[in-house]
């Protein structure tokens, strides 16, 4: 029986697991992936507070040593089952079935897809959803970005570094990022920005060859020549195994205010799985001391 179960080993759950450790807890993070969560996928945090500038990679290593530093366990395990009512959660991974007072839910949220022909075929052939991790593959060739807020406009900004052409496609004519990244964007001269464009579909035979885009305003189709894209219109959340103990709003997140208290009692919900107004690495980490805090009163 442990103490506290923390689903998720991103900023919020590896946050939560910092203060619980802290507090003498005794604490498991389940994460089915890798930790850090999406903050790896980063290239360059340069808005955390008193830190200048860290790779997303660093700053996840940096949090995960501290969590273990400080007696968190962490396993890499798939979810397979949660019972969150009553006094004891029970989470069912594929290879265990843990058991706590406490559970706090720090699953995020996952990337969105375009939904257009080509997508699924060509993942890992051409389309990526991660350019921190595939930029490399596509030194000195042309690559499409689609999207409009700050991943994609950071995206571009480090794929400009490698690629030799770099297409920022975006559905409107105004970018949601930040204006210090727009500008950026906007300076390079290896970046050509395409307003108002939809993919329509992607094209090749083996591996990704063209995106086709179209002008929604003039109606103009293009079919752009590219070695890759990478898709980066933000994140939907994925709590359908927590819908039938937790209260979900309409797009899905789990409904919790600031002390990240769920509608279940003993279940917690903290970072981007959370409804919220900031989906942010600061706001994640605020919400992992939170929901540690919200337990330990508790407890
Ligand atoms: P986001 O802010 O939700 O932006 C998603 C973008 O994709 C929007 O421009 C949206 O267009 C577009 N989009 C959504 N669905 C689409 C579709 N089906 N087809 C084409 N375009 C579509 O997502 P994000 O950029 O991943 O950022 C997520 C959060 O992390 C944000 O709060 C962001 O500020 C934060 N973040 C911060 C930093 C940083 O501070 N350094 C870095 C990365 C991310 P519309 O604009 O038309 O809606």
């Amino acid at each position: 029986m442990q103490d506290v179960i923390v689903i998720g080993a991103g900023c919020a759950g590896l946050s939560a697991a910092v203060y619980l450790a802290r507090y003498g807890a005794q604490v498991l993070v389940i994460e089915q992936a890798f930790y850090g969560g999406q903050i790896v996928n980063t290239p360059d945090i340069e808005n955390y507070p008193a830190i200048e500038s860290i790779s997303g990679y660093d700053f996840a290593q940096r949090l995960y040593e501290q969590a273990i530093h400080l007696g968190a366990k962490v396993v890499f395990e798939s979810l397979v089952e949660v019972s969150l009512q009553g006094d004891v959660k029970t989470v069912k991974t594929s290879k265990n079935t843990y058991e706590a007072k406490a559970v706090i839910l720090a699953n995020g949220a996952q990337n969105r897809k375009l939904g257009v022909q080509g997508e699924d075929a060509f993942v890992g052939k051409g389309v990526s959803y991660c350019a921190t991790c595939d930029g490399n593959f596509y030194k000195n060739k042309t690559v499409a970005i689609v999207g409009g807020g700050n991943t994609a406009l950071e995206d571009a900004q480090f794929l400009a570094k490698l690629a030799q052409k770099v297409y920022l496609i975006h559905r409107r004519d105004q970018f949601r990022g930040d204006s210090k990244n727009v500008q950026k964007v906007l300076q390079s001269p290896k970046i050509e920005v395409l307003y108002n464009c939809e993919v329509t579909r992607l094209l090749g035979q083996d591996k990704l060859e063209q995106v086709c885009v179209r002008n929604k305003v003039s109606g103009e189709e293009r079919a752009l020549n590219v070695d890759g894209v990478f898709v980066a219109i933000g994140q939907v959340p994925q709590n359908q195994m927590f819908a039938p103990f937790v209260k979900l709003d309409e797009s899905g997140y789990i409904v919790a205010g600031e002390d990240c208290q769920t509608t279940c009692p003993g279940v917690f919900a903290a970072g981007d799985t959370r409804t919220k107004a900031l989906r942010q690495l600061v706001t994640a980490a605020s919400d992992g001391a939170n929901a540690a805090f919200s337990i330990m009163q508790e407890l």
